[in-house]
């Protein structure tokens, strides 16, 4: 159950100083005169402190965290934030990038990547502005075989708008699965939002993130000790439309 899950009420009150500490901004000088009686209320509190930079790139029910540790050195100068719902395993995610950042002192290896425990189903606008987004990863997600679980799959109609909102023009989603029935889903679900087209396979073989994702994520190593099939499909976030 997830109904003790908080979420921000906006983007601009997420406070992400936590997650990514290297990318706050410096406190600036040490101001030692007092407040006076006539300085004006600090109305910076209201919101917590924005990043350097900005999270761009999400992986949706990130697990055990493989693919945000392959992908930190692949795209260093990008925040990137897997989200997953089981408390437990975001917790060990939490703490495997800790551990890496401790053994990675004076770089900057590691710290632009974190993770929040978050139902990606509900209020992904709350934590990012629309169009934040440049690729969005949606590995392995579970199958839901039942007809009547449909549902509660993690690409539907519903949530492709979701996507398509936090993802700005020209921002890819990657879908990996190795369950044929699930992808052809993923496929018709995605390609018949007016806001995505799939991606050429040649372009699709191009792409640096897709072998990572192919290799990386703990169920793709568990795929490929089973020797299963992987079904990879990726779509391009169109421009809108002129009104
Ligand atoms: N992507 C990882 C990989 O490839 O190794 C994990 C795949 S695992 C089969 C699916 C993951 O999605 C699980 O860790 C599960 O807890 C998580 N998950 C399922 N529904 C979710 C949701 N609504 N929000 C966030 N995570 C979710």
């Amino acid at each position: 159950s997830d109904h003790h899950l908080v979420y921000p009420k906006t983007p601009d009150h997420m406070d992400w100083s936590t997650y990514f500490p290297a990318y706050v901004p410096d406190a600036g000088p040490i101001i030692t005169s007092q407040p006076t009686e006539t300085s004006l209320p600090d109305t910076a509190n209201l919101y917590p402190k924005k990043l350097t930079k900005e999270v761009e790139v999400v992986d949706i029910g990130c697990g055990f965290g493989g693919l945000l540790v392959a992908l930190a050195p692949a795209l260093p100068n990008t925040l990137l934030l897997g989200m997953e719902i089981r408390t437990s395993v975001a917790e060990y995610v939490q703490h495997r990038i800790a551990a890496l950042r401790t053994q990675n002192p004076a770089t900057d290896l590691y710290q632009n990547i974190g993770c929040l425990r978050a139902n990606t189903m509900k209020f992904l606008p709350n934590f990012f502005r629309k169009g934040q987004l440049t690729k969005a990863f949606i590995c392995f997600p579970d199958p839901h075989f039942k007809h009547r679980k449909h549902k509660a799959r993690i690409v539907s109609t519903t949530l492709n708008s979701e996507y398509a909102y936090v993802l700005r023009p020209g921002g890819i989603v990657y879908t990996i699965t190795d369950v044929e029935d699930l992808h052809h889903w993923m496929v018709q679900h995605l390609e018949a939002h007016p806001s995505f087209e799939r991606i050429s396979e040649e372009e699709q073989d191009a792409d640096p993130c897709v072998e990572i994702m192919k290799t990386e994520t703990e169920e793709s190593k568990k795929v490929e000790r089973n020797k299963g099939q992987k079904f990879i499909a990726l779509f391009r976030r169109l421009e809108d439309p002129p009104w």
